[in-house]
């Protein structure tokens, strides 16, 4: 179970200002916390969480046994709200419907945490509403806002949040982290690459399907140059049953990005900083055949398919545009 000691190896200034601030009870009422997928938001965000509600808290350490440290870890504390977008956005009566939510059971405890994912994606009136209810007097809210970017969260919510910007693990230290714990060195590198928060890569290990994965956007990744009449066959029969929900759509897309990446690093002989490291030759191969453009060009396709997943098109649409795009560039 994480602790502030565990979370430092993750984040060392954050947690090192978080565990002052808890020390010196002086927490804001709305955080704002950026960063990468993988960089340890949420993680972070439910162990202030543990450290707000805990009944025996010590200095800034949640006890992690009582029954709300207990609740926060499976993840039902009725007291924390997790709002998540519905289709493009984070709608107004979202925030609503949880309001009226509180105002129900207002006796229990005074104290409220909203984890808000993709706080970017609140629309003005939603953000309004968190605002509003910040200010009520009769409550000890805390809201926990966690975004990619930044800079597409609505001023007010700047304004009126504290800003933490999450930097990325180091990637060495987690690779080695993965490699010790048994994995081969091929799928640790991949999944150093897509995240570097632990829990998460240990749900990707499950079962096989980080390695099924990898092998489907391998031979994807092969067919768009060399045998692309194969592409949509290779979609349909390959893809598709593999990669169903959307946070597997969403990693699949990443792994695409980082095939991509790998490209451009075999274009200026970075080898050193490959995800694919047992691709060395085919990516070499395909890198003499596009220049720096054309492979940006193709980032941006699944940048843009990654902004249409979570605007929910249908997932074998937006493949098959991405893959006809890709092979166009
Ligand atoms: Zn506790």
């Amino acid at each position: 179970m994480e602790t502030w000691n565990t979370l430092k190896e993750i984040q060392p200034r954050i947690t090192d200002l978080l565990v002052k601030t808890l020390e010196k009870d002086r927490l804001a009422h709305a955080y704002l916390f950026e960063g990468s997928r993988g960089t340890g938001k949420r993680v972070v965000a439910l162990h202030l969480a543990k450290s707000f509600f805990c009944e025996n808290v010590n200095g800034s350490d949640p006890c992690l046994e009582c029954t709300n440290c207990r609740r926060i870890e499976s993840g039902n504390h009725p007291d924390i709200h997790m709002i998540e977008p519905d289709g493009l956005s984070i709608k107004k009566h979202q925030v609503d419907h949880l309001q009226k939510e509180f105002s129900y059971r207002g006796v229990e405890s005074a104290k409220k945490v909203y984890i808000v994912e993709h706080a970017n994606l609140m629309t003005i009136g939603a953000a309004n509403s968190i605002l509003k209810f910040l200010e009520e007097p009769a409550t000890l809210t805390l809201a926990v806002l966690l975004t990619e970017q930044g800079s597409n969260v609505l001023p007010t919510i700047h304004s009126r949040s504290q800003h933490l910007a999450f930097s990325p693990l180091s990637r060495a230290v987690f690779l080695d982290k993965l490699v010790t714990s048994g994995n081969s060195s091929v799928i640790s590198s991949l999944l150093a690459s897509l995240t570097t928060s632990y829990d998460e890569a240990l749900q990707l290990l499950e079962g096989d399907w980080i390695a099924q994965a990898r092998s489907v956007v391998i031979q994807l990744m092969e067919e768009l140059y060399a045998r692309p009449t194969q592409v949509l066959f290779t979609l349909q029969e390959k893809w598709l049953p593999l990669f169903k929900e959307k946070p597997q759509i969403e990693i699949g897309l990443d792994m695409i990005l980082l095939w991509l990446r790998d490209l451009l690093f075999s274009k200026v002989e970075k080898v050193d900083s490959l995800t694919y490291i047992d691709q060395i030759d085919l990516l070499q191969q395909q890198a003499l055949t596009s220049s720096q453009d054309t492979i940006s060009k193709k980032m941006s396709d699944v940048l843009l398919a990654k902004r249409h997943l979570v605007a929910n098109v249908n997932p074998q649409l937006l493949m098959e545009k991405l893959l006809l795009n890709i092979l166009e560039g």
